[in-house]
């Protein structure tokens, strides 16, 4: 049965978010014809990461002016109000309630995140709450993608949909390299980031 709304719920860790993470959703919004998408910024995330996370606060605030223009944006706290870790199971469960049977949930993330699938909480209800969208950087290996995507579809009978963003070719990794070494992010993100960066001093 078609459902009446689709909702894109748009999860990375933002740190900072850039222009890239902006296209993308913008792009699933369009091909997807969804009728809106919500960043959710991760709380504590229960993977690893190989450098400090910035405050979630900081990412939050910074997700809000990033996406204040787009009348189809919004950005939820979900996750950075949680205790604890954050699973994307619980995200989706509490979308899945907030917005009732008549909505279709998209979740749209990098590729890279979303090739670990297979080893996330509850992988089947995950897979089976949402469609994914995974989007990938130019140049990225696409046949690694495909061969995951084929097993994720022998494994749970689930679609996952790759999608190549032509502006995502930034990355925050690059961005908080760049700030560290004194060096401009500017036109990487929009210049309200950029200004709370350097008001706040993040990433020296
Ligand atoms: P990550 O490992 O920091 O990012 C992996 C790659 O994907 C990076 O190249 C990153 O680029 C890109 N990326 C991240 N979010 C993106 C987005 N929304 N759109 C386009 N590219 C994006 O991944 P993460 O941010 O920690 O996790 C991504 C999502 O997966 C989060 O919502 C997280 O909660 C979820 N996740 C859940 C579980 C679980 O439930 N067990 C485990 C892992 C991840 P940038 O660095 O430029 O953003």
């Amino acid at each position: 049965m078609t459902k009446k709304n689709r909702v894109g719920i748009m999860g990375g860790t933002f740190d900072p978010i850039h222009y890239g993470h902006l296209v993308t959703a913008e792009a699933a919004r369009i091909n997807f014809n969804l009728d809106e998408v919500i960043f959710t910024p991760t709380g504590n995330p229960p993977h690893k990461k190989d450098y400090a996370v910035t405050s979630a606060e900081h990412r939050y605030l910074m997700t809000a002016l990033a996406i204040n223009d787009n009348p189809f944006f919004k950005v939820s706290r979900v996750e950075i109000d949680r205790k604890g870790y954050t699973y994307t199971v619980d995200t989706l469960r509490y979308f899945a309630r907030e917005y009732g049977n008549d909505t279709a949930l998209f979740f749209i993330s990098g590729a890279d995140a979303i090739l670990d699938i297979l080893t996330w909480k509850d992988v089947r209800e995950v897979l089976s709450m949402c469609t994914f969208i995974a989007a990938t950087r130019p140049g990225y290996p696409m046949d690694k993608l495909k061969q995951k995507l084929q097993e994720i579809k022998r494994l749970y009978n689930s679609e996952v949909y790759p999608m190549e963003v032509t502006g995502m070719d930034i990355s925050s990794t690059e961005i908080r390299r760049r700030v560290r070494e004194g060096l401009s992010i500017k036109y990487l993100l929009p210049e309200s980031i950029e200004k709370y960066i350097k008001k706040h001093g993040i990433y020296r």
